[in-house]
């Protein structure tokens, strides 16, 4: 049987506050988790598995590790969840290290391998109640604990200022202009049709991303806005953490600042995460069944703008392409088709991959994988092998990433194995193919051509 060596991985957030916990801080901890927060959905999935290994060759890290049975998502649970659910004894410090670096670094929460499990377990939802238990004791990647500590203090996982990005849409406004006639970026509109929710990185060091969307939004003539306060950021560290307090107070804020402003939709920027969050977890973590202000994707609003003519295409990539299906769009919640509408409508040489859509492999960023920082890259460099196989296989030379996880991480994988891939943003392919109609050009963007990405 095949055994990769785990290297010790050096992370202050785990082995620094592993070593003080007392055994009864984590036995009441534990407690509290299994006892109080989880319930009939657990005991059926601990009771229902029959630990055949179906799930197996669903893991990429499984793939990529060579087979290495203790990647097995089943394995990753019994060597976690089970352990902790048959203690006769409290574990200690080192134990909880031990679920940590596998709850939080060999799981992306997927949730790939539900899909090949008989009874459609959950392996993901296990997992994350380990994170939810190692989290809640500080367990935890150190950076995975500032992007926390950055929301509750700014709302923003990125330590962005609200005076800074007030001024940074002032100032793209003023460049958008440039090009487009009359371009805005409407702050605190009330009553408007859609309020734009970006990352944080695009306020910071992806701005071009943010000019892309507002670009987008007033060539298609969008009655939109966004909001000057805190809860513009949409996404959510603190999911991932398992401090599902804070990942609540983050949802609500950013809630609430759709409430104030009377909106009729949000609209999301291309991340995975902060969909799943504002749509499913923190939402239902909050007592809502589904999001109360309805929650457009940044797939779904492109696709409706190509779709009924909104935009016009007026070239197509030529180059070839491929596509990293996201999970948190595409595995669950089935926007694949969409995103491949938009691609085919953009691009000559659509090369597919295999598996595709819902059963695509994740890239091995998600579930805050991405941010755990520079000691963990090398674990998420080897856990990508297999996709990284995939896209070598389309002989493609683009991809369309509309992820920032999926992005950046793809971007890495590009140099570490010399794949020589240009990765890209859904909205910088409409960027990059739309027409921008002549009466809606400013004298500058008339001489140069079509500005923008
Ligand atoms: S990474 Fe995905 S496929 Fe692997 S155990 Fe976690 S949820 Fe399952
Ligand atoms: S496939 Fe399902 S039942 Fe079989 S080991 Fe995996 S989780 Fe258990
Ligand atoms: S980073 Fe991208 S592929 Fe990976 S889990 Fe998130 S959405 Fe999935």
């Amino acid at each position: 049987m095949f055994k990769v060596e785990r290297k010790p991985v050096a992370d202050l957030g785990m082995d620094d506050t592993a070593k003080g916990l007392a055994p009864e801080r984590i036995e009441k901890v534990m407690r509290w988790v299994l006892e109080r927060e989880s319930d009939a959905r657990l005991r059926t999935y601990v009771e229902t598995c029959i630990h055949c290994g179906l799930c197996s060759e669903a893991c990429h890290y499984y793939l990529s590790y060579k087979r290495d049975p203790s990647y097995a998502p089943v394995s990753k649970v019994r060597q976690t969840l089970w352990d902790i659910l048959g203690r006769k004894h409290p574990a200690d410090g080192e134990t909880v290290k031990k679920y940590a670096r596998i709850a939080f670094a060999e799981c992306n929460l997927c949730r790939r391998c539900s899909m090949y499990c008989p009874f459609g377990i959950d392996i993901a939802y296990l997992l994350a109640l380990v994170r939810r238990i190692c989290g809640l004791l500080n367990v935890a990647p150190q950076y995975l604990q500032d992007n926390t500590n950055s929301h509750i203090h700014t709302f923003t996982q990125s330590w962005v200022g609200q005076d800074d990005y007030v001024d940074t849409l002032q100032f793209l406004e003023e460049e958008l202009r440039m090009d487009i006639l009359n371009a805005r970026i409407p702050l605190d509109k009330t009553g408007a049709e859609y309020m734009y929710t970006p990352h944080s990185h695009e306020v910071t060091f992806k701005t071009h991303l943010l000019a892309n969307m507002a670009r987008i939004l007033n060539v298609a003539g969008i009655d939109w806005t966004m909001p000057s306060t805190d809860g513009w950021e949409n996404t959510n560290q603190a999911m991932h953490a398992g401090y599902y307090e804070t990942m609540g107070m983050i949802e609500r804020k950013h809630f609430e600042a759709a409430f104030r402003l009377k909106v009729r939709r949000i609209l999301a920027g291309e991340c995975g995460h902060a969909f799943r969050a504002a749509v499913y977890d923190g939402t239902r973590w909050l007592g809502w069944k589904t999001p109360p202000v309805p929650y457009v994707s940044a797939i779904q609003f492109f696709y409706e703008l190509v779709r009924d003519g909104r935009i016009r295409i007026a070239r197509k990539i030529q180059e070839p392409v491929t596509v990293q299906d996201p999970c948190s769009f595409v595995r669950n919640r089935g926007l694949g088709e969409m995103l491949r509408y938009i691609i085919r409508a953009t691009c000559e040489d659509f090369r597919e991959v295999t598996p595709k859509l819902e059963h695509n492999y994740c890239c091995c960023a998600g579930g805050g994988v991405i941010n755990y920082g520079p000691p963990w890259k090398f674990i998420r460099m080897e856990g990508g092998r297999i996709k990284v196989r995939q896209f070598r296989e389309t002989g493609a030379k683009i991809v369309i990433a509309p992820c920032h996880s999926c992005h950046k991480t793809i971007e890495e994988m590009s140099d570490f194995y010399k794949l020589g891939l240009h990765v890209l943003f859904a909205n910088e392919l409409i960027v990059k193919t739309m027409e921008v109609p002549e009466a809606m050009r400013a004298v500058q963007q008339k001489n140069e051509g079509t500005g923008g990405v």
